[in-house]
């Protein structure tokens, strides 16, 4: 199936769309052959059309250029049409493909929009499912004032990068060194950190922001000696107020290399909240994606982490990983929640292009039915979890969203105003990306890091002189 799109300047949003239905087609630039496989969507000078044709069977729908929308908008909206009718499925967000849908409704609220127009949006304009939307609405009143705390003027949260990991799962697209070969790279970089923490901290205080929240994650911050780790929370410690903030999180990750000297190091050092993330709790799974350790080396971790006197604990599942069914699924969730964690995230499987699974297996047809997979949420409902923080991301099995569920008032705010861009995000670290949001979140401005640790520690003296855009950009919020 080939997707091939004539008439408009991007055609970006119609591309999306149609592979809600047909995941892997590519878009091509030139004419799809006669009898070809093919979604054709064009918008001419009388009209936008799209044509389906598949196995040799074809059907077309045809509109008027719209008066009042978006001729792209209208072309998708087409598209859409079609492809539900032709393939009888029902993609669960309609033709919503932004990111953000509880964004969304904050915005639309912010706006003046009434609750009935929000309903009319999403229901109707972008088919939304019922389901989907009244999820997104629950988490965006549930948000409401924990914005309010995180778009306080000059507020910010700090993020601390490490990139390595004991081995790369398959499905891993992020930048992350494995500790086998790269094992050299971890003290300097641990070095440098420090140093750009104390940058950090110099113009936090000359722009006169005051720390909410800490979140050290990776790769697998606990790929980190439990010295490394020591030397990093110590410098933390030493530079930023750890009283009165509101979170500090630590992704202790895996457990093939957390043990209980790493967590109570983590507990020493002032972490409120950490993440132990199975992904899975089937061993056979776990092996598919490239991890070299069991079910039963979590439960122990999990328990190594009580032990340690850890009371807010985050734990991560995948739905959609090779191999996984739903009942693996529903055991993972059942298992998961027997622990009786503060938080479960469940995720849903993204193949971007940078990952194994997406380069080795692109035309696997394994993946079970990951739509069925999410139902199964609703075993978190009756466990008294609820959500509270939601994203999406481009390339997901069947287009499906990434939720946050913890028991009520454990919510982890670090999620919530990353996701929602409320406040100024100072990060240190190779790859980190820095946000800055002025009061009223009107003007916002990134800088960026180096990607790969190497060159991170090679080019450190830029990304110290790159940490002065932080005052920079306050000063010009003074007008000084
Ligand atoms: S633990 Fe996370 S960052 Fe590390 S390889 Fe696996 S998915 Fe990637």
């Amino acid at each position: 199936m080939k997707i091939y799109i004539t008439g408009l300047p991007s055609g970006y949003d119609v591309e999306h769309l149609v592979r809600l239905f047909y995941p892997m087609a590519p878009l091509t630039l030139t004419p799809p052959a006669d009898g070809e496989d093919c979604v054709w969507a064009s918008k001419g000078e009388d009209g936008l059309s799209v044509l389906v044709r598949e196995q040799g069977r074809s059907r077309t729908a045809s509109a008027p250029l719209p008066r009042d929308d978006s001729p792209e908008f209208a072309l998708a909206s087409l598209a859409y049409g079609l492809l539900r009718s032709w393939t009888g499925l029902r993609p669960p967000w309609g033709k919503m493909t932004g990111v953000r849908p509880v964004r969304l409704i904050h915005d639309k609220r912010a706006a003046g929009w009434t609750a009935e127009q929000i309903d009319r949006y999403f229901l109707e304009r972008f088919d939304c499912s019922p389901e989907k939307y009244q999820m997104a609405r629950a988490i965006a009143d549930l948000q409401g004032p924990i914005l309010r705390r995180g778009a306080e003027p000059r507020a910010y949260s700090l993020y601390i990068g490490i990139p390595f990991c004991p081995s790369r799962c398959s499905y891993c697209s992020f930048v992350s060194c494995n500790l086998d070969r790269d094992r050299k790279l971890v003290q300097p970089y641990v070095d440098c950190l420090c140093r750009e923490l104390e940058a950090i901290r110099a113009q936090a205080d000359q722009a006169g922001l005051h720390l909410q929240t800490i979140y050290i994650g990776g790769g697998t911050p606990t790929s980190l000696s439990a010295g490394q780790l020591r030397q990093l929370m110590g410098a933390v410690r030493d530079l930023f107020p750890l009283e009165g903030l509101a979170e500090y999180t630590v992704e202790a990750g895996r457990p093939d290399c957390t043990d209980a000297e790493k967590l109570a190091v983590i507990k020493e050092y002032g972490a409120t909240r950490i993440s132990i993330n199975p992904q899975t709790f089937s061993d056979q799974v776990l092996a598919n994606i490239g991890r070299r350790h069991t079910a039963r080396d979590i439960l122990d971790c999990y328990a190594a982490a009580r032990a340690a006197g850890h009371t807010d604990i985050n734990m991560d599942l995948i739905a959609g990983l090779p191999g996984d069914t739903v009942e693996g699924f529903a055991h993972s969730l059942r298992t998961a929640i027997d622990l009786d964690p503060e938080n479960i995230t469940v995720h849903t499987l993204t193949l971007k292009r940078a990952s194994r699974i997406v380069m080795e297996d692109q035309e696997d047809n394994r993946y079970a039915d990951v739509a069925a997979m999410l139902e199964r949420c609703g075993l978190l409902a009756q466990a008294g979890y609820r959500p509270y923080y939601l994203y999406r991301q481009k390339n997901t099995l069947q287009n499906l969203e990434n939720v946050g569920w913890c028991k009520p008032g454990r919510e982890g705010y670090y999620n919530i105003y990353i996701m929602e861009e409320v406040q100024t995000i100072l990060s240190a670290g190779a790859g980190g990306s820095t946000k800055l949001v002025d009061a009223g979140g009107h003007r916002m401005q990134r800088i960026f890091n180096f990607k790969y640790p190497n060159e991170y520690i090679q080019r450190f003296d830029q990304v110290l002189e790159r940490k002065k855009g932080v005052s920079a950009f306050y000063d010009h919020d003074l007008g000084t």
